[in-house]
Order: C-alpha cells, then structure tokens, then sequence
C-alpha cells in the first residue's frame, strides 16, 4: 500500500510508464505469494495497444442553412461552440430543438439542441438523451454564461483513448455534449427540424499500452476447478496532473491502492493455505480511470472462458471507513441485483448494502464491464464521499490502516468460503444490467 501509493510511481497514471512499474510490482507480489502467471507469454503481465486520437487542429460543426439554396455553413469550435464531452472525432444527426423541461422526444440518432436558462437542467436532460439513443446535444448557453463559455472555447477538445481495433470503451459514454453560444443558439433554433448536422475535426491518433497484472490459482477439485472467482481491483489512477497546494501527484492511495491491496492480501492468505476447490483469477487492472480499458481487453482475452467465471468481486476504495455505516463495516455496488451481497454476509462478512445508491457506483467500475456480459460482478467499498477523492490529498497518509485492516479481515473467511463452494450467485429479477 505505501509503495503503490507512494510519490515514486507519480500517481500510477492509466497507460504510462509508471503503471506498468505498479503493475510489474503487483506481479512480483502475486508470485512471492504463490499465484501462477496469467498473462502474455507466460508471464504476469497482459498488455493492450491503445489509440489516443488528438485533434490536430479545431473541429467544425456543419450544416445548410435555410433559404440559401442549399450553401452549407461551417462553424469552428472555440468560437460559435464549444465542447463539453467527445466520444468520437466525427458525429452526424439530425437537428431537433426542445426546451429543457419538455418531455423527452424520440431522440435515437438526433442531435438535440436543449434550450433553457438552468443550465443544471439542460445538463440531466443531455444525459437523459444520451440515455435514448441520441448521438448528441448542443447546450444552449445564456447570456451570462457567455464569459465562461469563452474561456472553455480556447482549448482543442481531448478525446477518449481507446482499446486498438475498438470504437467503444467499456465504461465511457457513446454520447457528445456541445455548448452553443447565445448568438449561435439562436441561429440553430431558427433551422428547419431535420437538417443535417456533422460534426468534424483533423486528427492524427498515437499508439500506448496499458497493463493488467494476472495470476491465477487452479482449483484442486476436478469439477469446481471448471468454475473460477475473479478477485479483481483497479492498479492505475490519475498520475500527474493540475498541482493543489503545490502538490500534482495523485497518489490514489485510496483509489484504488486499496483495492490492489485488499486483492493482493486475499492473494497472499489463498496461496498460502491449501489449494482452494475452485479456481481464483487474481486481477489487478490498468487504465480504469480512462473508461475501463484494461478490464474490457481483458474480457475479450480471459485466462479461462468467460462463461466459466462464476463472480466477480471487485475491490474499490477500502482505505477509509464510510460513516454512512457502521465502523469496520464495507458495502457492495448493486446488493439487490443479486444473491451474492446477502450470502457473503451470511458467512460473516460485514458487508451491507451500498448506502449511496444514487452515485449509481454499481455502473461505475470494472465490475460493470463483467456485469454487461452476464458476470454477477459487484464492488466491495467504504468509498464515503469525502473531498480527497480524484485530488492529490488521496495519499497515503490519509489511510486509516485499522479500518483497512479490519475490512479485508471480514472478507478473508467468506472468500474462502466461496473459493471453496459451488454456490454461483444468481442476478434477482431484473437485477441483471
Ligand atoms: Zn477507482
């Protein structure tokens, strides 16, 4: 823990060079423990090729202007619009204009202007769109707003990495956000529904790696051993970034140092006793703050066919106690979606159901990518909310160890139990994402 979260890896930055030092780190923790090798080549490491698209120069926003006999007008980013949040460096739909409180159109494959002065509400209105299909929408920005709308304009947008090969990432939006300025708002609402709006930019994508570290224990039982548990956490965090208070490591001490740790002691208690009946994938991941991209290649790339992983737990943000429950106590992502929280706890776990169920934290980690693919896959935390989280100020010396210490303990027997039994959990009605 003090090692991972410690100055010398510089924040464990997804798809650098420091975290394939934690990753090589976690490695030679998993085969001092006794864990054998689950990735590339025979070794503990598992590496994916990413592209980070960059925009070499400002996208442009075009459409036909009515009554104009069909001349095309082309905006310029940073200057009639801006962008909040890019999945893609080139997007085309259909113009549709509604009012922030109006109810949601047919949205698939639009791009949807939201007019409105609560900017808070045109914000959950996007996200709503997004969640039906729309490609993206356009915030119309008040008159107020203009100055910051300026500020937000003068930098090329950033675009998220992806896996080689992939256009989605696991956890990241499919979704686009534009902001219009007044004047240009006013010019889009006079279009006629319908018209074509395409979104384009040059850009040129450069090639980096991410690193998951691997290892697995093969069951002792000639059936169970078919059935694996995947133990799993998060290696990589934000790296260097913005300093505050002259500090610009994010040391991630708690996100998710922690969890690696917690994986890593379950690791070291499992390999130590006798064989365990099932088999255990211990899985440390990179490039989750990224959008997940470590843990979906390693879906497509498994050690063992996905259809034999049993559960997932993973582990995330175990290095402080949430006052929202009980002292030494850890919940779980997504209690009611499944078997698994009430039977872990059952077998003594402390472990209750996660009190901030409207952070949605269920779809918020790896164990979201697992849980699309069928996977009963949740997350063990004591994440309480607090203002250290994604700041330099998550370090190490912000750890409470006893409440660490006291929360892996709790989990140690019913992990055991569970690599041990052939109970599989099952998703309850519904409960399956
Ligand atoms: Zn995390």
């Amino acid at each position: 823990m003090e090692f991972l979260g410690s100055d010398a890896l510089r924040g464990r930055g997804s798809g650098t060079a420091d975290e394939l030092v934690a990753a090589t780190y976690v490695a030679s923790q998993l085969r001092a423990y006794g864990i054998a090798p689950a990735g590339d080549k025979g070794g503990y490491l598992q590496r994916a090729t990413l592209q980070q698209p960059k925009f070499t120069g400002p996208p442009q926003l075009t459409f036909t202007q009515p009554g104009t006999g069909g001349e095309k007008s082309s905006w310029t980013c940073g200057k009639e619009f801006a962008v909040l949040y890019l999945a893609q460096t080139h997007f085309s739909g259909k113009l549709h204009v509604i009012n922030a409180d109006e109810d949601d159109p047919q949205a698939a494959g639009a791009v949807v202007l939201i007019l409105g002065n609560d900017r808070k509400r045109q914000r959950a209105k996007a996200s709503s769109l997004g969640d039906k299909g729309a490609v993206a929408a356009i915030i119309a920005t008040s008159a107020e707003r203009a100055a910051q709308f300026r500020q937000r304009a003068k930098e090329l947008p950033t675009l998220p990495v992806r896996i080689e090969g992939e256009d989605a990432s696991g956890l990241g939006s499919d979704f686009n956000l534009l902001e219009a300025s007044p004047e240009a708002a006013t010019i889009l609402k006079g279009l006629p529904e319908n018209t074509t709006l395409t979104f384009d930019g040059p850009s040129a994508s450069e090639k980096k790696y991410t690193w998951n570290a691997l290892g697995i224990l093969r069951g002792s039982d000639p059936v169970l051993q078919q059935t694996a548990v995947l133990l799993s956490a998060h290696l990589d965090h934000l790296g260097i970034g913005q300093p505050v208070n002259g500090d610009d490591i994010y040391n991630g001490a708690d996100d998710d140092a922690s969890g690696t740790t917690a994986v890593l002691e379950l690791a070291r208690a499992l390999g130590s006793g006798p064989k365990p009946r099932r088999t255990v994938i211990f899985a440390l991941f990179g490039s989750e703050e990224t959008g997940g991209q470590g843990s979906t290649f390693f879906l497509q790339h498994p050690p063992v066919p996905l259809k034999q992983i049993a559960v997932n737990l993973e582990f995330e943000m175990l290095g402080r106690a949430d006052p929202a429950v009980k002292s030494d106590t850890v919940w779980l992502t997504g209690w009611e979606r499944s078997n698994l929280g009430p039977t872990l706890a059952a077998r003594g776990a402390k472990l209750v159901a996660d009190p901030h169920p409207k952070q949605n934290f269920f779809a918020r980690s790896d164990n979201y990518v697992l849980a699309k693919k069928g996977v009963v896959a949740q997350t063990v935390s004591s994440y309480g909310l607090h203002s250290d989280y994604h700041q330099p100020s998550d370090d190490v010396a912000h750890i409470d160890f006893r409440h660490m210490d006291a929360a892996i303990a709790s989990l140690l027997g019913p992990v055991r139990w569970l690599v041990n039994s052939s109970f599989t959990p099952q998703w309850n009605a519904g409960g399956k994402p």
